[in-house]
């Protein structure tokens, strides 16, 4: 029996813990300074404690931190209504986390058929390597054998495709099919990007069938790619999009974006949260919003995720032992891996770099979104020392 914890042992958690942090650092009790270059996993979009944003926060928190959802809502609808003006989306829902965005993006699809007459229709279509969130629902709906083992009957209602083919998608759907749902890039699935010519089939099948395409956007949103949402990138509108991480900056929140016609089953009483929506939430998510909306910041995304892509593929070719390719949109990479991601993961760590695994054989880079171009360098420098490290070890091994 563990006694050591107090906690459940649900994570395999390292043996560091952070007490401050700055940007895109982060530092230890003991006083050791790491580089972040995974920003809580793509949750701290603006670094740890950017000023614009601990002011907004604590000064929300001199004023008022919650009230219930059942009183008049301006603090949500200022930040909806600017999500609702730089995005394909008529509404906004409020949650805390991203499976909760999630789930109400699933309940808003099913909704839709059954306010339009066709309650037989609320099955959704879902793909291999897809990761959704937690909940009895998300977890079926990423469909991931590992995170649906032991927790009783699956949650009805989710069919897997196996790769991004059109065929494949048109013999999941059938008379029971509500809506379509994907990653624009797969995040915990490895940095897979889904090709635009595929969305592009996916809103096609959508349209003709009367579907809803609903797009994860969690990791993906709120400048991640360099374009406030993934889906620009493809120029493939969803019907539903869920957001979270980066949107609160750090601060628990969550968004479920639609149009009026893919919410119009929404109707008064149909769905809730106690949290969703928070006053502190609202402060958090408008700060982040402020900065990620100035002129020029998203187009500075791009080009410093173009800038660290480059220079990690020139690891790459120098390191081919370690690493075989880089891949992914503005600051959403993944370095896939010769050898197993956590030893890189943990290599990287020795030369106190924080970065993060994702499927199988990849390491994620999700630095903060205004990280600099020396600190774009000196992670480069500490990723080339990391594998440097790990090809030493190799050697040694084999010797
Ligand atoms: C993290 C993540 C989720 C789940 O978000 P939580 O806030 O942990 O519930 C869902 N979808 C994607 C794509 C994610 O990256």
């Amino acid at each position: 029996m563990t006694t050591d914890t107090a906690l459940f042992p649900t994570f395999s958690r390292a043996d560091v813990a952070f007490e401050r942090g700055e940007g895109v650092w982060l530092y230890g009790a003991d006083g050791s300074r790491w580089l972040d270059m995974m920003a809580g996993i793509a949750v701290n979009a603006l670094g740890h404690c950017h000023p614009h944003l601990v002011a907004a926060l604590t000064e929300q928190a001199q004023k008022l931190w919650h009230v219930s959802n059942i009183f008049a809502a301006p603090h949500q609808e200022k930040l909806a209504r600017r999500l609702v003006e730089t995005s394909f989306a008529d509404r906004v829902f409020f949650t805390n986390s991203g499976a909760e965005a999630l789930e109400c993006a699933i309940k808003t699809a099913r909704r839709r058929q059954f306010h339009e007459g066709r309650p037989e229709r609320y099955r959704i279509v879902t793909f291999e390597g897809a990761f959704h969130g937690r909940t009895l629902a998300t977890i079926a709906a990423g469909g991931q054998e590992k995170y649906i083992e032991g927790f009783g009957p699956k949650v009805d209602g989710f069919d897997k495709v196996d790769g991004f083919d059109e065929d494949k998608v048109r013999a999941a759907i059938g008379p029971q099919t509500a809506g379509i749902l994907i990653e624009p890039i797969q995040g915990e699935g490895g940095v897979r990007p889904v090709p635009p010519s595929f969305l592009a089939k996916l809103r096609a099948i959508c349209d003709a069938e009367g579907l809803s395409l609903i797009y994860d956007e969690v990791q993906t949103g709120v400048g991640r790619t360099g374009r406030l949402w993934a889906y620009e990138l493809s120029g493939v509108v969803p019907d539903i999009l869920a957001a979270a991480k980066g949107i609160g900056g750090g601060f628990p929140l969550g968004a479920c974006l639609a149009t009026d016609a893919a919410a119009a089953g929404m109707t008064p009483g149909t769905h809730g949260t106690t949290y969703g929506g928070n006053l502190l939430a609202m402060a958090a998510g408008n700060a982040v919003l402020d900065v990620v909306l100035e002129p020029g910041f998203l187009e500075a995304v791009a080009a410093k995720g173009l800038k660290l892509k480059q220079k990690l593929a020139a690891v790459v070719d120098l390191h081919p032992e370690v690493f075989a390719e880089v891949r992914g949109e503005g600051l959403m990479l993944g370095l896939k891996c010769r050898r197993p991601p956590a030893e890189v993961v943990a290599a990287m760590r020795g030369e106190k770099l924080l970065t993060v695994g994702a499927g199988d054989d990849v390491v994620r880079f999700l630095p903060a979104l205004v990280v600099s171009d020396e600190d774009i360098d000196e992670a480069v420098a500490r990723t080339e020392a990391a594998a440097r490290a790990l090809s030493k070890a190799e050697k040694g091994a084999a010797a």
